[in-house]
């Protein structure tokens, strides 16, 4: 019999964006294929790349004029969000069919607690969800399971592509030893070599720090967090959040012209969805007398551009005030829905 303890998944799609891309062009296997934000027909920055770009030193962030100099032959592919979210929807919703507690944390990855359990049996869980994934859009996934969501998230990563890890408490702080600190979450190269500037090349090294010296350095958030990684505490809980399928921001007129405050909800709304993409626009009015009208429409792709948002809103409602007959206008909204995150760093970009 295996422990019997606290065990989360962290179920990861590999090179999620480059992956869909091969599903739909069998033609492009076995060739270097980077999906890319493109801005002109060659420019622009590598989202995600497959196993064999990455092969050619191939990585998410860089130009795409230095990775079609690494690999001659590469295969360049516009982002297409729409069409990865619908795989990554099919996908989540099969895992929320077979498990309680699932935490999507970005469109490739998600938290799943296993609960108290023996890890022999979450062992086999891990290639459950491995399967699961498999037959639900045929993408190929690595799973990490650990006491917590650090050590989840750090044996996934060890294991990609197509991998299952499972650490279990006992081999934790053995774990640990064997990682680089730059490969713990949060802490990163630049934090890395911040504290190899100090000497602390190591997890042990890291660990002699008090959490005052790491506060000291640091800041108190970066520091205690630090200070709890390399120890391998982490006490954050996987979170169900109920999805949300809209969101909307409503401004009174007052005095103003309903294009004004049209702008203003537009604007506020904006800043809510902080980068989320989102494909449908709507606008909501809500007359002197209190009848409501609303209307809105899909986009032709996601986007997270604030032009498309007040561009579409200005349209929707030039449409219900031509059909309200001048009747006079109390309150607008605008909301959006039908949202996508990004994968990994693919925000930054836009
Ligand atoms: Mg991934």
């Amino acid at each position: 019999m295996g422990t019997i303890s606290r065990a989360i998944a962290l179920v990861d799609f590999d090179y999620f964006f480059a992956q869909c891309e091969e599903l739909r062009h069998p033609e492009y296997r076995g060739l270097p294929i980077a999906v890319c934000m493109l801005t002109g027909p060659e420019t622009g920055a590598v989202a995600s790349a497959n196993y064999v770009a990455r092969g050619f030193g191939v990585k998410s962030g860089m130009p795409v004029s230095k990775a079609k100099a690494l690999a001659p032959n590469l295969v360049i592919l516009p982002v297409d969000i729409s069409y990865y979210s619908q795989i990554s929807s099919a996908i989540m919703q099969s895992i929320r069919e077979r498990f309680k507690k699932v935490e999507q944390a970005s469109i490739d990855e998600a938290y799943i607690d296993l609960g108290e359990i023996d890890y022999d049996v979450a062992e086999d869980i891990g290639k459950e969800i491995k399967n699961i994934v498999k037959s639900a859009a045929n993408i190929r996934c690595t799973v990490g399971i650990g006491p917590n969501k650090l050590i989840a998230k750090m044996a996934c990563d060890r294991a990609k592509p197509d991998g299952l890890k499972v650490v279990r408490p006992d081999e934790v702080e053995s774990f640990l030893e064997s990682s680089r600190l730059d490969q713990i979450p949060y802490i990163g190269t630049k934090t890395a070599e911040r504290l190899a500037s100090m000497g602390i090349r190591t997890v042990s090294d890291a660990r002699r720090l008090s959490v005052d010296d790491l506060i000291r350095v640091f800041g108190e958030k970066k520091g205690i967090m630090i200070f709890n990684f390399v120890r391998g505490i982490d006490e954050r809980k996987v979170e169900v959040k109920k999805e949300r399928k809209e969101l909307e921001k409503f401004v009174s007129l007052k005095g103003r012209s309903p294009e004004e405050a049209l702008e203003e909800a537009a604007r506020r709304l904006f800043e809510r969805l902080n980068g989320m993409l989102f494909q449908e626009v709507g606008v909501i009015v809500i007359f002197e007398d209190f009848t409501v009208r609303t209307k809105s429409r899909t986009l032709k792709h996601a986007t997270a551009s604030f032009d498309e948002l007040i561009s579409n809103a200005r349209s929707l409602l030039g449409a219900i005030l031509n059909e309200s007959e001048g009747k006079k206008v109390r309150r607008v909204a605008v909301k959006v829905s039908r949202f996508t995150k990004g994968e990994g760093s693919l925000l930054d970009f836009i």
